[in-house]
C-alpha cells in the first residue's frame, strides 16, 4: 500500500496553501535543492568536461528515460528524455509518417492541446503537398479512423475536461487499418496507470513537469515500441542519435536498433538532476493505489461543489473511469472566480473559454484539502467576492 502521508512529506509546499495545480506544474520535492546543489558542486564544479564520462552525463537521457518509462509500463531501452514536449510531438509524428509513406492524413481531435496541432501544421508545411490534419470532436475519433489515415495523434487525457480516450480500442482500430498511433501522455504519466507495452502503443511522448514534479521546463520523453526500433526514422537526426557520435562523421547513421537514435543533442544536465530527485518520490508509489485515491478525492470534490457552489457545473465525464486526474468545472465567470480562489490560498487554473481546472494529486493532496478548497469556493461565491475589480485583470499566463 502506498503511504500518502509519506509522499506528502516529500514535498516542500508553502504552509497553508492548497495546491490543486499539479496537473500544470508539480510542486518542488524536498530533495530538489540538494540534488541541484550536488550537481553544481560535486559534478559541474569539480568534474568539468570529465563529467560526461565520470558522472555518466552522456547516458542520462537513457538511464532517466528507463525510470520515466517504468511509470508507463515501458521496458528498459525504449524511452529517452530530453528536449521539450513540442519537439517530441514533432519528432514522433514525423517518424510515424515516414512509416506510412503512401498516406497523407493525420487524425487528431479538437480537444488536443494546441501545441500538438501547431507542431503538425508546421510539419506539414515542410513536407510535400497533400497532407491534411483532421480534428473531429473527440467522440468522433473512432469513426474517423480508416485506411486513408497515416497517423493518429491524440492526447489520452483532455487538458480541459479531463476526458480520457480508450487507448487500447483506438490502437486496435488504427492498427487494423494500417495506421500508426502517437500518444501524448502529458496528462497521463503520474496521473493514471498506463501500459504502453500491454496496449501495443507505437509512439508515446510526454513531459515531466506536470504530474512528475521535475520543475518548470523539465525534459520531455519519447517512447518507441521495441518492434519499431530497427526501422524508425529519427526525423530530427542530431549527433546524439548517431551510431558513433564521436566519430564525427559527415553522414548521419542512426544508432542501429536502439532508442538512442531518437536522441537529438546535448540535454540540460542541471534539469536532469531535478528530474532524478522527482523520480525518487515515485519509487514509493503504486500507480493503482494512486488512481484509486485520485478517483476518491475527485468524486468528493465534484459532489461537494455541486452541493454547495451555485452556478458552478461539473464539465467532465461522470464516469470516473473515463477521466484523468483533474476535474473541470464551468462557471459564467470562471476567470475572476479562480483569481479570487488563488488570492485566498487555493491554486487551480483557468482555461478558455470558461473552465476551472483542479488537479487531484494524492501524492500531496488529501481529503481535508479538497474540503477546504470547496469551502473557499463557496465563500467567494456567497460573498460575491469574485466581482472585485482586482480579480478581473488577465495576466500574461492564465
Ligand atoms: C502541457 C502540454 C504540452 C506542452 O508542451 P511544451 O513543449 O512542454 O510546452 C503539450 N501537449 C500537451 C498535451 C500538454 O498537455
Amino acid at each position: 500500500m502506498t503511504d500518502f502521508n509519506k509522499t506528502r512529506a516529500m514535498f516542500d509546499l508553502p504552509e497553508g496553501l492548497i495546491y490543486l495545480n499539479g496537473n500544470s506544474l508539480g510542486p518542488m520535492p524536498k530533495a530538489a535543492p540538494d540534488a541541484m546543489n550536488s550537481f553544481l558542486m560535486d559534478e559541474w564544479r569539480t568534474e568539468l568536461i570529465r563529467g560526461w564520462n565520470t558522472k555518466d552525463w552522456f547516458m542520462q537521457t537513457n538511464t532517466l528515460g528507463d525510470r520515466v518509462g517504468k511509470l508507463i509500463g515501458a521496458p528498459a531501452g525504449t524511452t529517452v528524455v530530453s528536449d521539450t514536449l513540442s519537439i517530441k510531438v514533432f519528432q514522433a509524428v514525423s517518424s510515424a509518417l515516414s512509416m506510412v509513406p503512401d498516406r497523407k492524413v493525420i487524425l487528431s481531435d479538437n480537444g488536443n492541446f494546441p501545441t500538438d496541432l501547431y507542431m503538425v501544421q508546421g510539419l506539414m508545411k515542410l513536407k510535400d503537398k497533400g497532407y491534411s490534419l483532421q480534428i473531429p470532436e473527440p467522440e468522433q475519433v473512432m469513426d474517423a479512423i480508416n485506411d486513408q489515415v497515416a497517423v493518429v495523434m491524440l492526447t489520452e487525457v483532455d487538458y480541459r475536461t479531463g476526458r480520457k480516450h480508450d487507448m487500447k480500442a483506438i490502437i486496435d482500430k488504427a492498427h487494423s487499418v494500417g495506421a500508426v498511433v502517437v500518444w501524448d501522455l502529458a496528462h497521463s504519466i503520474g496521473a493514471v496507470p498506463v501500459d504502453v507495452g500491454g496496449t501495443n502503443v507505437d509512439f508515446a511522448v510526454g513531459c515531466t513537469y506536470k504530474y512528475l514534479n521535475a520543475g518548470p521546463g523539465a525534459p520531455a520523453f519519447i517512447y518507441v515500441a521495441e518492434r519499431l526500433l530497427a526501422d524508425v526514422e529519427p526525423a530530427l537526426s542530431g549527433w546524439y542519435g548517431h551510431e558513433a557520435p564521436f566519430a564525427f562523421d559527415t553522414e548521419f547513421r542512426p544508432m542501429p536498433n536502439k532508442i538512442d537514435r531518437m536522441r537529438i543533442g546535448t540535454p540540460s544536465i542541471a534539469a536532469f538532476s531535478l528530474l532524478a530527485a522527482a523520480l525518487d518520490v515515485w519509487d514509493h508509489v503504486d500507480m493503482n493505489d494512486m488512481r484509486a485515491k485520485s478517483i476518491e478525492l475527485s468524486e468528493l470534490m465534484i459532489a461537494e461543489v455541486e452541493k454547495r457552489c451555485k452556478g458552478v457545473t461539473f464539465a467532465g465525464p461522470r464516469n470516473a473511469e473515463q477521466r484523468g486526474a483533474h476535474v473541470a468545472f464551468r462557471f459564467e465567470h470562471s476567470y475572476p472566480l479562480m483569481q479570487a480562489m488563488i488570492a485566498n490560498g487555493v491554486i487551480g487554473d483557468y482555461r478558455e473559454p470558461d473552465v476551472m481546472r483542479f488537479g487531484i494529486t494524492p501524492l500531496f493532496i488529501g481529503r481535508d484539502d479538497i474540503l477546504k478548497a470547496v469551502d473557499t469556493m463557496e465563500k467567494i461565491l456567497n460573498g460575491g467576492i469574485w466581482k472585485q475589480d482586482k480579480f478581473q485583470h488577465r495576466s500574461r499566463v492564465t
